[in-house]
Protein backbone atom coordinates (compact mmCIF):
# COMPACT_ATOMS: atom_id res chain seq x y z
CA UNK A 1 0.00 0.00 0.00
CA UNK A 2 2.60 2.24 1.02
CA UNK A 3 5.18 1.63 -2.14
CA UNK A 4 2.37 2.17 -4.83
CA UNK A 5 1.42 5.50 -3.35
CA UNK A 6 5.11 6.27 -2.65
CA UNK A 7 5.61 5.63 -6.54
CA UNK A 8 2.72 7.72 -7.76
CA UNK A 9 3.44 10.53 -5.56
CA UNK A 10 6.92 10.77 -6.66
CA UNK A 11 5.88 10.04 -10.35
CA UNK A 12 3.21 12.96 -10.45
CA UNK A 13 6.14 14.64 -9.03
CA UNK A 14 9.00 14.37 -12.18
CA UNK A 15 6.33 14.36 -14.77
CA UNK A 16 5.15 18.11 -13.39
CA UNK A 17 8.43 18.82 -13.51
CA UNK A 18 10.07 18.84 -16.85
CA UNK A 19 11.71 22.17 -16.68
CA UNK A 20 15.03 20.81 -15.13
CA UNK A 21 15.63 21.32 -11.25
CA UNK A 22 14.39 18.09 -10.06
CA UNK A 23 12.60 17.84 -7.21
CA UNK A 24 10.97 19.71 -4.34
CA UNK A 25 13.58 19.60 -1.69
CA UNK A 26 15.85 20.93 -4.79
CA UNK A 27 14.18 23.83 -5.15
CA UNK A 28 13.63 24.19 -1.49
CA UNK A 29 17.43 24.43 -1.41
CA UNK A 30 17.39 26.84 -3.56
CA UNK A 31 15.39 29.00 -1.98
CA UNK A 32 16.71 28.45 1.73
CA UNK A 33 19.94 29.69 -0.25
CA UNK A 34 18.54 32.56 -1.94
CA UNK A 35 19.69 31.13 -4.87
CA UNK A 36 19.56 33.94 -7.87
CA UNK A 37 20.92 30.98 -10.35
CA UNK A 38 17.82 29.79 -9.98
CA UNK A 39 15.86 33.12 -10.33
CA UNK A 40 13.39 32.87 -13.44
CA UNK A 41 13.36 28.58 -13.56
CA UNK A 42 10.37 28.63 -10.73
CA UNK A 43 8.53 30.61 -8.23
CA UNK A 44 7.48 29.63 -4.86
CA UNK A 45 4.07 31.00 -3.78
CA UNK A 46 2.59 30.57 0.32
CA UNK A 47 -0.49 29.51 1.32
CA UNK A 48 -0.56 31.60 4.41
CA UNK A 49 -0.30 35.51 2.91
CA UNK A 50 -1.33 34.12 -0.54
CA UNK A 51 1.71 36.03 -2.34
CA UNK A 52 4.55 34.45 -4.85
CA UNK A 53 8.34 35.00 -5.03
CA UNK A 54 11.49 34.17 -6.81
CA UNK A 55 13.95 31.93 -5.48
CA UNK A 56 16.27 34.62 -4.37
CA UNK A 57 13.46 36.58 -3.19
CA UNK A 58 14.97 38.64 0.57
CA UNK A 59 11.63 38.30 2.61
CA UNK A 60 11.82 36.06 5.39
CA UNK A 61 11.18 32.22 4.92
CA UNK A 62 7.66 30.48 5.32
CA UNK A 63 7.70 26.83 6.45
CA UNK A 64 7.91 24.12 4.01
CA UNK A 65 4.20 23.01 4.28
CA UNK A 66 3.49 26.29 3.30
CA UNK A 67 4.69 26.29 0.07
CA UNK A 68 3.47 25.38 -3.51
CA UNK A 69 5.49 25.26 -6.28
CA UNK A 70 4.87 26.70 -9.65
CA UNK A 71 7.04 26.34 -12.93
CA UNK A 72 6.10 30.12 -13.79
CA UNK A 73 4.37 33.10 -12.25
CA UNK A 74 1.23 32.60 -14.61
CA UNK A 75 0.61 29.49 -13.20
CA UNK A 76 0.74 31.05 -9.96
CA UNK A 77 -1.40 33.71 -11.02
CA UNK A 78 -4.00 31.61 -11.77
CA UNK A 79 -4.49 30.06 -8.91
CA UNK A 80 -5.11 32.98 -7.38
CA UNK A 81 -1.63 34.32 -5.87
CA UNK A 82 -0.32 38.07 -5.99
CA UNK A 83 3.14 38.84 -7.22
CA UNK A 84 5.74 39.49 -4.47
CA UNK A 85 6.50 43.92 -4.35
CA UNK A 86 10.20 43.10 -2.97
CA UNK A 87 11.32 40.68 -4.97
CA UNK A 88 8.72 40.90 -8.62
CA UNK A 89 8.85 37.58 -9.38
CA UNK A 90 7.14 38.02 -12.52
CA UNK A 91 9.94 40.09 -14.21
CA UNK A 92 12.54 37.29 -13.16
CA UNK A 93 14.13 35.65 -16.61
CA UNK A 94 16.48 32.69 -16.35
CA UNK A 95 19.57 33.89 -16.90
CA UNK A 96 21.12 33.12 -20.43
CA UNK A 97 23.27 29.94 -18.59
CA UNK A 98 20.02 28.83 -17.23
CA UNK A 99 18.33 28.65 -20.43
CA UNK A 100 20.90 27.37 -22.23
CA UNK A 101 20.72 24.64 -19.88
CA UNK A 102 16.92 24.32 -19.76
CA UNK A 103 17.57 24.20 -23.89
CA UNK A 104 20.20 21.00 -23.26
CA UNK A 105 17.27 19.74 -20.60
CA UNK A 106 15.10 19.51 -23.71
CA UNK A 107 17.35 18.13 -25.80
CA UNK A 108 18.08 15.18 -23.41
CA UNK A 109 14.31 14.98 -22.69
CA UNK A 110 13.43 14.06 -26.57
CA UNK A 111 16.57 11.99 -26.82
CA UNK A 112 16.75 9.98 -24.62
CA UNK A 113 17.04 6.59 -26.55
CA UNK A 114 20.14 7.72 -28.04
CA UNK A 115 23.65 8.63 -27.27
CA UNK A 116 24.02 11.21 -24.94
CA UNK A 117 28.02 11.84 -23.74
CA UNK A 118 29.00 14.93 -22.11
CA UNK A 119 31.20 15.57 -25.82
CA UNK A 120 27.73 15.34 -27.53
CA UNK A 121 25.33 16.94 -25.15
CA UNK A 122 28.39 20.10 -24.62
CA UNK A 123 28.47 20.21 -28.38
CA UNK A 124 24.94 20.58 -28.61
CA UNK A 125 25.08 23.55 -26.02
CA UNK A 126 27.54 24.90 -27.94
CA UNK A 127 30.28 25.22 -24.82
CA UNK A 128 33.58 23.26 -23.80
CA UNK A 129 32.84 19.87 -22.19
CA UNK A 130 34.05 21.31 -18.78
CA UNK A 131 32.71 24.70 -19.10
CA UNK A 132 29.34 22.78 -19.82
CA UNK A 133 30.11 20.32 -17.13
CA UNK A 134 30.33 23.03 -14.32
CA UNK A 135 27.64 25.29 -15.89
CA UNK A 136 24.82 22.61 -15.78
CA UNK A 137 26.01 21.51 -12.10
CA UNK A 138 25.75 24.87 -10.92
CA UNK A 139 22.00 24.81 -12.25
CA UNK A 140 20.96 22.51 -11.34
CA UNK A 141 23.04 20.54 -8.68
CA UNK A 142 23.82 17.28 -10.56
CA UNK A 143 25.90 16.15 -13.05
CA UNK A 144 24.72 16.08 -16.45
CA UNK A 145 25.39 12.08 -16.52
CA UNK A 146 23.24 11.75 -13.48
CA UNK A 147 20.27 13.60 -15.35
CA UNK A 148 20.23 11.73 -17.98
CA UNK A 149 20.49 8.45 -15.93
CA UNK A 150 18.07 10.16 -13.43
CA UNK A 151 15.51 10.60 -16.68
CA UNK A 152 16.23 7.29 -18.19
CA UNK A 153 14.76 6.00 -15.04
CA UNK A 154 11.50 8.02 -14.38
CA UNK A 155 11.13 6.97 -18.34
CA UNK A 156 11.35 3.17 -17.53
CA UNK A 157 9.13 3.93 -14.40
CA UNK A 158 6.47 5.86 -16.49
CA UNK A 159 6.45 2.80 -19.40
CA UNK A 160 6.35 0.29 -16.55
CA UNK A 161 3.21 1.76 -15.15
CA UNK A 162 1.92 1.88 -18.28
CA UNK A 163 1.53 -1.82 -18.46
CA UNK A 164 5.07 -2.27 -20.71
CA UNK A 165 7.62 -5.24 -20.18
CA UNK A 166 10.32 -4.61 -18.17
CA UNK A 167 12.75 -5.53 -20.56
CA UNK A 168 10.69 -3.33 -23.39
CA UNK A 169 10.63 -0.07 -21.51
CA UNK A 170 14.52 0.18 -20.54
CA UNK A 171 15.28 -0.77 -24.41
CA UNK A 172 12.51 2.57 -24.86
CA UNK A 173 14.40 4.41 -22.11
CA UNK A 174 18.30 4.11 -23.93
CA UNK A 175 19.05 0.97 -21.10
CA UNK A 176 20.79 -1.47 -23.63
CA UNK A 177 20.25 -4.19 -20.74
CA UNK A 178 19.22 -4.50 -17.85
CA UNK A 179 22.42 -4.90 -15.87
CA UNK A 180 23.54 -1.68 -17.76
CA UNK A 181 20.46 -0.13 -15.62
CA UNK A 182 21.40 -2.06 -12.23
CA UNK A 183 25.11 -1.10 -13.08
CA UNK A 184 24.79 2.70 -13.91
CA UNK A 185 21.81 3.67 -11.38
CA UNK A 186 22.89 5.54 -8.66
CA UNK A 187 21.19 3.77 -5.55
CA UNK A 188 19.21 6.91 -4.48
CA UNK A 189 17.37 7.03 -7.59
CA UNK A 190 15.81 3.89 -6.86
CA UNK A 191 16.58 0.34 -7.91
CA UNK A 192 15.05 -2.76 -9.04
CA UNK A 193 12.53 -1.66 -11.59
CA UNK A 194 10.44 -5.01 -10.88
CA UNK A 195 9.25 -3.66 -7.86
CA UNK A 196 7.86 -0.54 -9.69
CA UNK A 197 5.06 -2.77 -10.94
CA UNK A 198 1.49 -2.86 -9.32
CA UNK A 199 2.12 -4.99 -6.28
CA UNK A 200 5.45 -6.44 -6.69
CA UNK A 201 4.37 -8.03 -10.13
CA UNK A 202 6.54 -10.40 -11.28
CA UNK A 203 8.66 -10.48 -7.84
CA UNK A 204 9.87 -13.03 -6.24
CA UNK A 205 9.59 -12.64 -2.13
CA UNK A 206 11.04 -14.76 0.79
CA UNK A 207 10.07 -13.79 4.12
CA UNK A 208 10.83 -15.52 7.57
CA UNK A 209 9.11 -14.31 10.93
CA UNK A 210 10.70 -14.30 13.91
CA UNK A 211 9.22 -13.80 17.64
CA UNK A 212 10.41 -10.92 20.00
CA UNK A 213 9.53 -8.78 22.95
CA UNK A 214 7.59 -6.55 20.55
CA UNK A 215 5.38 -8.93 18.63
CA UNK A 216 5.90 -10.93 15.63
CA UNK A 217 8.52 -9.44 13.28
CA UNK A 218 8.68 -10.44 9.62
CA UNK A 219 11.10 -9.86 7.45
CA UNK A 220 11.18 -10.09 3.59
CA UNK A 221 13.33 -10.24 0.87
CA UNK A 222 13.97 -10.08 -2.79
CA UNK A 223 17.24 -11.68 -4.58
CA UNK A 224 18.92 -8.26 -4.29
CA UNK A 225 18.01 -7.46 -0.54
CA UNK A 226 15.43 -7.02 2.13
CA UNK A 227 12.13 -5.30 0.79
CA UNK A 228 9.85 -4.78 3.89
CA UNK A 229 9.39 -5.32 7.65
CA UNK A 230 6.48 -5.86 9.17
CA UNK A 231 5.17 -6.01 12.82
CA UNK A 232 2.12 -7.85 14.33
CA UNK A 233 0.62 -9.27 16.99
CA UNK A 234 0.47 -13.07 14.93
CA UNK A 235 1.89 -14.24 11.94
CA UNK A 236 -1.18 -14.02 10.29
CA UNK A 237 -1.27 -10.11 10.95
CA UNK A 238 2.20 -9.79 9.56
CA UNK A 239 1.66 -12.10 6.59
CA UNK A 240 -1.49 -9.78 5.89
CA UNK A 241 0.77 -6.56 6.56
CA UNK A 242 3.43 -7.66 3.61
CA UNK A 243 0.37 -9.12 1.01
CA UNK A 244 -0.85 -5.28 1.53
CA UNK A 245 2.25 -3.88 -0.29
CA UNK A 246 3.23 -6.93 -2.61
CA UNK A 247 -0.56 -8.57 -3.48
CA UNK A 248 0.70 -9.56 -6.69
CA UNK A 249 4.00 -10.46 -5.77
CA UNK A 250 5.26 -14.53 -5.35
CA UNK A 251 5.65 -14.69 -1.49
CA UNK A 252 7.44 -17.36 0.02
CA UNK A 253 7.89 -18.41 3.32
CA UNK A 254 11.50 -19.38 3.69
CA UNK A 255 12.79 -19.83 7.29
CA UNK A 256 16.13 -21.65 6.01
CA UNK A 257 17.13 -19.95 2.92
CA UNK A 258 16.53 -16.37 5.67
CA UNK A 259 18.90 -17.56 8.10
CA UNK A 260 21.55 -14.80 7.61
CA UNK A 261 18.62 -12.49 8.42
CA UNK A 262 17.04 -14.34 10.88
CA UNK A 263 20.27 -14.10 12.89
CA UNK A 264 20.51 -10.64 12.47
CA UNK A 265 16.92 -10.22 13.56
CA UNK A 266 17.74 -12.00 16.53
CA UNK A 267 20.64 -10.60 17.53
CA UNK A 268 19.33 -7.48 17.27
CA UNK A 269 16.81 -8.27 20.20
CA UNK A 270 19.60 -9.83 21.87
CA UNK A 271 21.30 -6.31 22.16
CA UNK A 272 23.56 -6.10 19.07
CA UNK A 273 23.29 -3.48 16.23
CA UNK A 274 21.79 -4.51 13.39
CA UNK A 275 24.59 -5.49 10.77
CA UNK A 276 24.79 -2.44 8.33
CA UNK A 277 26.15 -3.97 5.33
CA UNK A 278 23.15 -6.46 4.63
CA UNK A 279 21.94 -5.45 0.61
CA UNK A 280 18.75 -3.53 0.72
CA UNK A 281 15.97 -3.90 -2.28
CA UNK A 282 13.74 -0.80 -1.65
CA UNK A 283 13.03 1.94 -3.52
CA UNK A 284 13.12 5.77 -2.54
CA UNK A 285 13.54 9.79 -3.52
CA UNK A 286 16.82 10.73 -3.70
CA UNK A 287 15.44 12.75 -0.26
CA UNK A 288 14.49 9.76 1.13
CA UNK A 289 17.99 8.06 0.79
CA UNK A 290 19.60 10.74 2.14
CA UNK A 291 17.57 10.59 5.48
CA UNK A 292 17.83 7.04 5.71
CA UNK A 293 21.70 6.88 5.56
CA UNK A 294 21.46 9.44 8.11
CA UNK A 295 19.23 7.21 10.41
CA UNK A 296 21.61 4.10 9.84
CA UNK A 297 24.36 6.29 11.10
CA UNK A 298 22.85 6.87 14.47
CA UNK A 299 23.79 4.78 17.09
CA UNK A 300 22.56 2.24 19.29
CA UNK A 301 20.88 3.13 21.98
CA UNK A 302 21.15 6.83 21.01
CA UNK A 303 18.11 9.22 19.76
CA UNK A 304 18.36 12.20 17.30
CA UNK A 305 15.34 14.62 16.69
CA UNK A 306 13.73 15.04 13.73
CA UNK A 307 15.10 18.38 12.99
CA UNK A 308 18.74 17.41 13.93
CA UNK A 309 18.29 15.27 11.02
CA UNK A 310 16.62 17.83 9.30
CA UNK A 311 19.59 20.16 9.96
CA UNK A 312 22.80 17.53 9.17
CA UNK A 313 21.37 17.22 5.59
CA UNK A 314 21.90 20.77 4.76
CA UNK A 315 18.05 21.72 4.76
CA UNK A 316 17.07 22.79 8.27
CA UNK A 317 13.41 23.77 7.36
CA UNK A 318 12.69 20.02 6.53
CA UNK A 319 11.82 18.68 9.56
CA UNK A 320 8.28 17.35 8.27
CA UNK A 321 9.59 15.97 5.26
CA UNK A 322 12.26 14.10 7.75
CA UNK A 323 8.85 12.65 9.34
CA UNK A 324 7.41 12.09 6.68
CA UNK A 325 10.91 9.97 5.52
CA UNK A 326 10.76 7.70 8.66
CA UNK A 327 7.23 7.23 8.53
CA UNK A 328 7.41 5.83 4.88
CA UNK A 329 10.37 3.79 5.74
CA UNK A 330 9.81 0.00 4.67
CA UNK A 331 12.40 -1.66 6.41
CA UNK A 332 12.11 -1.12 10.27
CA UNK A 333 14.53 -2.44 12.30
CA UNK A 334 17.17 -2.29 9.39
CA UNK A 335 17.23 1.09 9.16
CA UNK A 336 16.49 2.39 12.84
CA UNK A 337 13.66 4.86 12.45
CA UNK A 338 12.59 4.02 15.63
CA UNK A 339 15.91 6.06 17.18
CA UNK A 340 14.30 9.65 16.02
CA UNK A 341 12.56 11.23 18.14
CA UNK A 342 10.63 14.85 18.83
CA UNK A 343 12.28 17.80 19.86
CA UNK A 344 11.03 17.23 23.32
CA UNK A 345 12.21 13.82 23.17
CA UNK A 346 8.91 12.96 22.64
CA UNK A 347 8.00 9.70 20.56
CA UNK A 348 6.42 10.78 17.81
CA UNK A 349 4.65 8.32 15.47
CA UNK A 350 6.39 4.99 14.42
CA UNK A 351 4.52 3.09 11.87
CA UNK A 352 3.93 0.06 13.85
CA UNK A 353 3.06 2.16 16.74
CA UNK A 354 4.50 3.92 19.69
CA UNK A 355 4.18 1.51 22.31
CA UNK A 356 6.60 -0.76 19.99
CA UNK A 357 8.67 2.25 19.76
CA UNK A 358 9.40 2.55 23.04
CA UNK A 359 9.89 -1.35 23.67
CA UNK A 360 12.72 -0.86 21.09
CA UNK A 361 14.34 2.63 22.56
CA UNK A 362 14.23 0.84 26.25
CA UNK A 363 15.60 -2.10 25.12
CA UNK A 364 18.23 -0.77 23.59
CA UNK A 365 18.78 1.20 26.42
CA UNK A 366 19.04 -1.42 28.92
CA UNK A 367 21.62 -3.01 26.66
CA UNK A 368 23.60 0.46 26.65
CA UNK A 369 23.89 0.51 30.58
CA UNK A 370 24.40 -3.02 31.70
ZN1 LIG B 1 9.33 38.01 -2.68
Amino acid sequence: MLTAQRNSADLQQVQKDQRGIATDVEKWKAVAGRDEAKDGLFVFAVRSTGIYCKPSCPARHPSLEQVIFFSQPDAAERSGFRACKRCQPQEARPSARAQLIQKTCRYIEANLDEKLTLEILSRQAGLSPFHFQRTFKRILGISPRQYVEARRLEKVKRSLTNGETVTKSLYNAGFTSKSRLYEKTPPHFGVSPGIFRRGGEGLRIHYTIVDSRIGRVLLAATQRGACAVCMGASEEAVEAALKEDYYAADLHRDDEGMKKWTEALLSYFDGQEFPRDLPLDVQATAFQWRVWKEIQSIPYGQTETYSDIAASLGTPQATRAVARACATNPVAIVIPCHRVVGKDGSLRGYAWGVERKKTLLSLENKVQRT
